[in-house]
């Protein structure tokens, strides 16, 4: 079944971006995902197509009104079973488990905001997941959105070479990836470790799998908590 995406925004022409190259880019060609955009522009009043205003109880910029953005969702929102998502710093923060959880349903619905943000009660009439990135602000939601995207698609049946791949990298596992070494093995003064060149599948099993605890012990001692947490 294709992982089918929606996108309302106010930039349209965004997508598919860097998403219609390399892994994505085929996926998307053979048709394992597909991407329907909406302009919320459309849905705009007046000659102007405005779809924000000024906020109540002052300060700068504009907020995407809650009425237009209720008549593009009402108009577009899916059908099925697929979470709405708003991408917001004030979300809750992305992890590897939601990007699984999100890539082995049939696909999301993402709303991209654009200056202050959107009218908060739209929260009230729908049921609208917000999703962060990172602790950063962007100017709009859809650089978030696309890479969002970029994460669940990677993810989906056939994408990637080899299934394994999404198995043991960073995060899956709960831990960083072990460190990777390619040919030449002796390049200047830096040769590959040696147990890599040895052939002994076990050890080098082992040797990875240390080496992926202590770079998470080493750069991401909050993450390495939870880790050792989970195991006991
Ligand atoms: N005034 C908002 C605040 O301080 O929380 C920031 C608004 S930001 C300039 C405009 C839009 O970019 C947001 O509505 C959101 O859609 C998107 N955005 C910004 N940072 C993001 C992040 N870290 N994750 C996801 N979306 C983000």
């Amino acid at each position: 079944m294709t992982w089918q995406v929606d996108v309302l925004t106010l930039f349209p022409e965004m997508f598919p971006g860097f998403l219609g190259y390399s892994l994505a880019g085929r996926a998307l060609e053979d048709q394992r995902w597909s991407l329907r955009i909406h302009a919320l522009r459309e849905f705009g009043l007046g000659r102007h197509k405005a779809v924000d205003d000024t906020p109540f109880g002052g300060g700068a910029g504009m907020v995407i009104r809650a009425d237009i953005l209720d008549a593009a969702l009402e108009a577009t929102k899916p059908q099925d079973n697929r979470p709405i998502l708003y991408l917001s710093p004030k979300g809750r923060l992305l992890q590897q488990t939601d990007v699984m959880r999100y890539a082995s349903g049939q696909g999301a619905y993402f709303i991209c905001g654009r200056y202050e943000g959107v009218d908060e009660r739209i929260f009230q009439k729908h049921i609208i997941e917000e999703v962060s990135i990172g602790d950063y602000v962007l100017s709009g939601g859809e650089p978030a959105a696309l890479i969002l995207m970029d994460a669940c698609v990677r993810l989906l049946p056939g994408v990637m070479g080899s299934d394994q791949s999404g198995v043991e990298e960073s995060f899956s596992s709960g831990l960083l990836e072990y460190p990777h070494y390619t040919k030449p093995a002796q390049w200047h003064e830096y040769a590959v470790p040696e147990i890599l060149l040895s052939g002994n599948h076990g050890a080098i099993a082992s040797w990875r799998k240390e080496q992926a605890e202590l770079a998470t012990k080493q750069r991401r001692p909050d993450l390495w908590e939870s880790y050792r947490g989970n195991r006991k």
